[in-house]
């Protein structure tokens, strides 16, 4: 599979979506322009960048809906920072130490039609960014948040209360003992409404976990 990514890297090199340049499928000069989050959140989610900024929306859609799926290893390296950033504080005030990471888990419906899951995809590279630098004790856990129930996309879904409603109940707990009394960090692609990070928590903290914290590309 490397090798295969090799050859894969060599035919097709990495080019800007966006500027057309550059040796990242997303670069950097056209990140640095992209605006921040700023709309409210709850306090222990973290997203990155504005989604309604166009570069971070067209983004998104293309490693979700297109299979760019290079694009993760682009957010992933910003959000691996910016976990750093808040871990610093974080495992000194809360104790929140040696972390979980868990991918918000897709239906085994809607992953056979797309192939993959784009938060699983940033987890792992998180994983080998982790690595690469020796930083800190970060473990990944992929079969743990699983979702039994196939629900509609909730971006199709206008009103807040029923996509409350349709996210409810969603998702459940395999091998709970390996996250009771863990520290536990969930990624995501996109934060809209809180309705499903809000959920995974809940099913998180009912099998035992911790303390959990999201991130977000956007928001
Ligand atoms: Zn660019």
């Amino acid at each position: 599979m490397r090798f295969l990514n090799t050859i894969l890297n060599i035919i097709f090199p990495a080019k800007c979506i966006l500027c057309d340049k550059g040796k990242a499928d997303l670069c950097l000069d056209c990140l640095k322009d992209a605006p921040a989050a700023e709309r409210e959140s709850a306090k222990w989610i973290f997203p990155l960048y504005d989604y309604r900024y166009p570069a971070i929306k067209k983004s998104l859609w293309l490693l979700k809906y297109k299979g760019r799926k290079r694009l993760a290893n682009v957010f992933a390296e910003i959000i691996y920072d910016k976990i750093l950033e808040e871990l610093s504080e974080l495992s000194i005030l809360e104790n929140f130490v040696e972390p979980i990471l868990i991918p918000i888990p897709l239906s085994s419906k809607r992953y056979r039609e797309r192939g993959f899951n784009q938060a699983e995809l940033i987890c792992r590279e998180l994983i080998k960014i982790n690595d690469s630098r020796h930083n800190t004790n970060l473990k990944l856990e992929n079969d743990i948040l699983i979702k039994p129930k196939n629900t509609e996309h909730q971006a199709r879904i206008k009103d807040r209360r029923n996509r409350l409603k349709n996210i409810i109940g969603s998702f459940a707990v395999k091998n709970s003992e390996k996250i009771k009394g863990r520290n536990i960090i969930l990624i995501d692609d996109i934060l809209t409404t809180g309705a499903t990070l809000n959920e995974a928590k809940k099913t998180l903290k009912q099998a035992g976990a911790r303390k959990v914290i999201a991130f977000t590309v956007a928001h």
